[in-house]
């Protein structure tokens, strides 16, 4: 929740509350007709076989091409659109277009796994499931290649049949991410319950990880935990070599940071494709 709060906040904090409202209002309302005047966009950050140092996925991550304030990041409208329900058109919109995409990819003989980030809302919709089954289907994907991400937190905030919904998805093809792993007020014999297949270790743990024992060791105990749950691990918000290394010693599985790359828009993300090896 505090989260929560403070991105809601942020983009604004020097202003009063009236002109926070009144900002919150125009975005929320711009927002509203962001789908249908093509102002959304998609960027993808490649994720690297830490082994190999080959990207072997992407993950989404949506812009606001705003007409007046330029490019901006989800922390700026996400919480607004979850606040209105406008989230529930654009998550639509993101599975829509990341299958299409996806499609193309593996067309050309591509093996990615295109990650998507989903918000604990989008369970509140009863056709949530049917959206996701839809959209494999008129893409034509190979499901395997498709995978939802969900916040720590936002598995907890979930409630009720939450667990049968993602058993659901599951049965689709497509695997599941745990996001921001280790910053959530959760119990980890959830991992028991919910038939998830990767977990993302979050990149406050990353960050000191050369420097701070205790965040090699928090890495370490996931990493572990991982293995013995027989679960990938993706470490997030890796931006050194010295991260990197000591990511590899640990046995790691996969690495996201911008080591590798930024998340960039889509033609600049198939000219990394082209390379495929950023090492
Ligand atoms: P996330 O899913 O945890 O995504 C990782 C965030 O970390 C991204 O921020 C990414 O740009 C940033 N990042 C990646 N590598 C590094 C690094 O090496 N250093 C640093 N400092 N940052 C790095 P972004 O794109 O601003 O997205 C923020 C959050 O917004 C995401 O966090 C995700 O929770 C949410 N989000 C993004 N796209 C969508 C979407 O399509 N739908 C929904 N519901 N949420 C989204
Ligand atoms: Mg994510
Ligand atoms: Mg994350
Ligand atoms: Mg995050």
């Amino acid at each position: 929740k505090a989260k929560q709060n403070g991105r809601n906040t942020y983009a604004f904090y020097t202003e009063s509350i009236t002109q926070q409202a009144d900002q919150r209002f125009r975005l929320s309302n711009q927002l509203s007709k962001a789908i249908e005047r093509c102002e959304l966009e998609l960027y993808y950050q490649p994720q690297i076989d830490m082994v190999s140092k080959r990207i072997i996925g992407a993950e989404a991550l949506i812009r606001w091409n705003h007409p007046d304030d330029g490019l901006l990041t989800p922390w700026a409208f996400i919480g607004i659109a979850e606040e209105t329900g406008i989230i529930h058109e654009i998550s639509k919109w993101v599975i829509q277009q990341g299958c299409q995409q996806l499609k193309k990819w593996q067309e050309a003989g591509h093996q990615l796994t295109l990650s998507i980030n989903i918000s604990p809302r989008d369970f509140r919709y009863d056709d949530f499931y049917d959206q996701v089954a839809k959209n494999i289907q008129s893409s034509g994907i190979t499901a395997n290649g498709l995978e939802l991400e969900l916040t720590e937190n936002g598995l907890m905030e979930t409630s009720g049949n939450i667990r049968e919904l993602l058993q659901q998805l599951k049965s689709l093809g497509i695997s599941l991410a745990v996001d921001d792993f280790g910053t959530g007020h959760s119990s980890i014999a959830y991992l028991k319950h919910f038939p998830v297949d990767k977990l993302k270790i979050d990149r406050s743990f990353v960050k000191d990880i050369d420097v701070d024992p205790a965040d090699k060791m928090i890495t370490e105990t996931i990493i572990d935990m991982a293995r013995n749950f027989n679960l990938k691990v993706v470490a997030e918000g890796v931006e050194t070599l010295p991260q990197h290394d000591l990511l590899l010693e640990l046995e790691c599985d996969i690495a996201q940071g911008y080591l590798y790359s930024k998340p960039v828009p889509l033609n600049e993300f198939e000219t990394l494709l082209e390379k495929n090896s950023l090492a």
